[in-house]
């Protein structure tokens, strides 16, 4: 028989599981309603080239300006997402406005060669039988290239025995669409999922450039991941670059591109014009 005590510890434990489960359904209607209303923006970060800076690529990041709750992060809301299914209709919003936004800045400048637009997507919407249809209904409406796109999976996320996957996967590679491996070294402790997909890009995950500033080991974890990278005739990006040690480092161990604070936080596509744009008349 359980004490006074411990009972009424699991009543306050009960209630206080209902109470976030309100919370969380609360939320989601609220994000459903925010798509509806507009409130969701694209936010973009610089991929660069890290021996000059030049721009080698945007990542497109969801942001949720919410007049209830502020600003919102998507470290808060995607997962919630995910278990909803929301994030299906919320990631084709995000793939629509990402092309529509780049492809404009596209007709107006031409954009570097070998330019790609990276777009995260979650594992629920790779399993969609028409996945590969809304891409490329995404890239027609917009008219970015094919080849200008990368699609983003988390490693950790990753399913390799999954035909639905998988056929997503061939489907997109058919378009000529790129792969990116996101977070590099966090998700798996087998790596034979490396042989069924190809990898046009493997992003090694920030932990391991702030780790490996630290030991040797992780300099040699570092070396190591960015050794597969290279096997896999992949070309490796370096996220969370916050400071020029960190990107001299990278460049010393070869690794060309890498993104991160250091050479741009995300903003909106406007901002970083005009930031491009006043370095651009700086060098001349
Ligand atoms: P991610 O794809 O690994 O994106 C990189 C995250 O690192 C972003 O966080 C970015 O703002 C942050 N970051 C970039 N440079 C630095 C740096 O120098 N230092 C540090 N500390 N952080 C840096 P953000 O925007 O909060 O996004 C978090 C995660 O949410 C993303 O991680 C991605 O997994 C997910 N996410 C974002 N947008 C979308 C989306 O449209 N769809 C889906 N499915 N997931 C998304
Ligand atoms: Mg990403
Ligand atoms: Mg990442
Ligand atoms: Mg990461």
């Amino acid at each position: 028989v359980a004490k006074a005590g411990e009972r009424g510890q699991r009543v306050d434990f009960d209630a206080c599981l209902l109470d976030s489960t309100r919370r969380s359904a609360e939320l989601v209607n609220d994000m459903r309603a925010a798509l509806a209303q507009g409130e969701f923006t694209v936010h973009f970060q610089p991929i660069v080239r890290l021996q000059n800076q030049a721009l080698h690529g945007l990542e497109a990041l969801l942001r949720w300006n919410s007049p209830k709750h502020g600003m919102v992060g998507p470290a808060q809301f995607i997962p919630l997402a995910e278990e909803s299914g929301l994030i299906v209709e919320l990631g084709q919003w995000v793939l629509r406005q990402a092309t529509q936004e780049v492809a404009q800045w596209m007709r107006e400048q031409p954009l570097p060669e070998g330019f790609l637009l990276h777009v995260n997507v979650s594992q629920r919407q790779l399993v969609q039988a028409d996945f590969g249809a809304q891409v490329a209904e995404a890239l027609r409406l917009s008219g970015l290239p094919p080849h200008a796109l990368a699609i983003e999976i988390t490693e950790s996320l990753l399913v390799e025995d999954d035909p639905a996957t998988l056929k997503t996967l061939a489907d997109l590679h058919a378009q000529g669409v790129r792969m990116a491996l996101d977070d590099f070294g966090t998700g798996y402790s087998s790596l034979s999922y490396l042989n069924k997909f190809q990898f046009f890009e493997v992003k090694i995950d920030r932990s391991f450039i702030v780790a490996a500033e630290q030991n040797p080991r992780s300099a040699a974890i570092l070396k190591m991941l960015l050794d597969i990278t290279r096997s896999l005739d992949a070309v490796a990006v370096a996220e969370g670059i916050e400071t020029p040690e960190q990107a001299q480092r990278l460049l010393e161990a070869d690794c060309l591109y890498g993104q991160g604070y250091w050479f741009g936080r995300p903003m909106p596509l406007a901002e970083l014009r005009r930031q491009r744009q006043a370095l651009a008349t700086k060098s001349l």
